[in-house]
């Protein structure tokens, strides 16, 4: 990775590779460079090299690119790790992937710290990113004469060890060597085809494979600019975008509806936007269209998960697809869909779990060798869990996870297409849809609903019936509650487990 990143510049030599959203300061290519190399020095000078692990436990920030990159070149295996874990999923984390240092930020101390205790990691081997009173920062770490040491990694060492979002259960390590990292990159070279005068936005964080390959090391590979934000506030947001003048915003479905929905956005001159790329999870072509039309761009959406590093599937940057799909599966990617039931494959417009085989395709969880089994098959697909459909021309739409459609008399029911039905009404902030129990014992859809800010006096019998309007009787929402916020993960998904576990309570 680190050889296939770090080539000679030319003439981006000294424009700026990362940009602190927040701040303006930038670091360019060749400041960037010469960092990684002296990281990777430091690093080297207190044991770190090859089969050992760093966890970088950071916002986004350009010391996290150089941090990350610092790892790779010293030989060893980067873990990142959730900016919002608490110390004792940290310690699961630091534990499951065998951690010998950590990276990190002073106000993530006390939880690092705590973290690292437990699982016997030394006080003096947790640097920060920042200067902190008593700790070794990375620019002390970089700050020596020392050569880096020799590269003896090859295409089939691991470079990451990033952990699924969790969206599901407990989130698992996934082992993604060099090759597979390199190779998404170049698969999505004629996808995301960013010119290097272009700046992209990473508001996403960088621990989730989705920042990491396609907006920092997308970036560096095409020599573009990338604009760093630490996490998702509305107004800065905003602020960073105009600013900077961003062409290219990669978001998640969440941030698609502050953007179709929310007052503030028309006070901000956002015309700096070309392109806004959503993925992670399902985007509703609406929400999306609403998008364009309120911010004069294009969105186009894309798929993936932690386990293709992460791209199988996306809208290339010129096309016109229908918005509700995830476009073409990406150069060198087979593609199967496969009935769960009878494990026979299904034909176009028919519905199947998508299998993806590919140079992206992960080598296995880690210490999970079931979990590995039951997701990698005899002939390398990789079995993603989702339902999809595909279209004569091949281009696929995702339908929802295999695990979370409601099953309603024998109809399968995908909370997605009601959620994105939910959200086309005005009077509706935000909405989340889970299979509940009816007094029968029946599973029916239950909506969680945010009413939009001036629509306090929306009913339950309001919401039931717009729904009831527009869709087959089958997939009525059968119950409605108002909740004040939808629980969403860091990597911009609802956690439905959350609501669920809140329908377990009440009984
Ligand atoms: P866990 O596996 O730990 O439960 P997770 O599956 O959410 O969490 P990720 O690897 O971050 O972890 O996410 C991959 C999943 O995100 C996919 O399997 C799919 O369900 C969903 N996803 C990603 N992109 C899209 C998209 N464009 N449309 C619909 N779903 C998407
Ligand atoms: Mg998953």
């Amino acid at each position: 990775l680190y050889e296939f990143l770090f080539t000679d510049f030319g003439d981006r030599a000294d424009a700026p590779a990362v940009i602190d959203g927040p701040t303006g300061n930038a670091i360019t290519f060749r400041q960037l460079h010469e960092l990684v190399d002296k990281v990777a020095a430091g690093l080297a000078a207190r044991g770190i090299g090859k089969g050992d692990v760093v966890a970088l436990f950071a916002p986004n920030n350009p010391y996290w690119v150089a941090a990350f990159h610092g790892i790779i070149r010293a030989n060893a295996t980067v873990t990142s790790a959730n900016s919002l874990y608490t110390a004792p999923e940290l310690v699961h984390q630091l534990k499951d992937s065998g951690a010998r240092m950590i990276i990190t930020v002073s106000p993530f101390l006390d939880r690092a710290s705590a973290a690292a205790a437990e699982v016997g990691i030394p006080d003096d081997a947790i640097i920060t990113l920042d200067p902190a009173e008593g700790r070794t920062s990375l620019a002390e770490l970089a700050a020596t004469d020392a050569a880096p040491p020799a590269l003896e990694v090859g295409a089939e060492d691991v470079a990451v060890l990033p952990y699924s979002s969790g969206t599901t259960g407990l989130a698992k390590g996934v082992i993604l060597t060099h090759r597979n990292l390199v190779a998404n990159l170049c698969q999505v070279e004629p996808v995301f085809s960013v010119t290097p005068e272009r700046r992209l936005l990473a508001v996403l964080p960088f621990f989730h494979i989705y920042g990491m390959t396609v907006m920092m090391n997308n970036g560096l590979y095409h020599r573009s600019t990338v604009v760093t934000m630490p996490k998702f506030e509305p107004q800065e947001f905003l602020r960073v975008i105009s600013e900077h003048r961003v062409d290219y915003v990669y978001i998640a479905p969440p941030v698609a509806v502050f953007l179709a929905k929310h007052p503030i956005v028309d006070q901000y001159d956002l015309s700096c936007i070309d392109t806004i790329f959503s993925g992670a999870a399902p985007l509703d072509a609406e929400l999306g269209h609403a998008v364009e039309k309120r911010l004069g761009c294009r969105v186009l959406q894309g798929y993936g998960m932690t386990e293709l590093s992460p791209v199988s599937h996306a809208h290339p940057f010129d096309s016109t697809y229908d918005l509700n799909s995830v476009g073409l599966a990406i150069p060198n990617t087979e593609c199967k869909l496969v009935d769960p039931e009878t494990g026979k494959e299904v034909g176009p417009g028919e519905r199947g779990e998508l299998w993806v085989k590919g140079p992206q395709v992960m080598r296995g969880y880690l210490n999970n060798p079931e979990a590995t089994a039951a997701t990698l098959d005899a002939d390398g697909f990789l079995h993603t869990g989702d339902v999809a459909t595909v279209t004569e021309d091949g281009v696929y739409t995702i339908v929802d996870r295999v695990k979370e459609l409601i099953k309603y008399k024998g109809y399968q029911v995908p909370p997605a297409e009601l959620e994105a039905l939910l959200l086309t009404n005005p009077r509706i902030a935000d909405a989340a849809v889970i299979g509940v129990r009816d007094e029968e014992g029946e599973e029916v859809p239950k909506a969680f609903v945010v009413k939009q800010p001036g629509a306090e006096d929306l009913t339950e019998d309001e919401v039931m019936a717009y729904v009831a309007e527009r869709i087959a009787p089958h997939k009525k929402v059968r119950v409605v509650e108002f909740i004040d916020a939808i629980p969403k993960s860091a990597s911009g998904k609802i956690l439905r487990k959350d609501l669920r576990a809140r329908e377990a309570q009440k009984v």
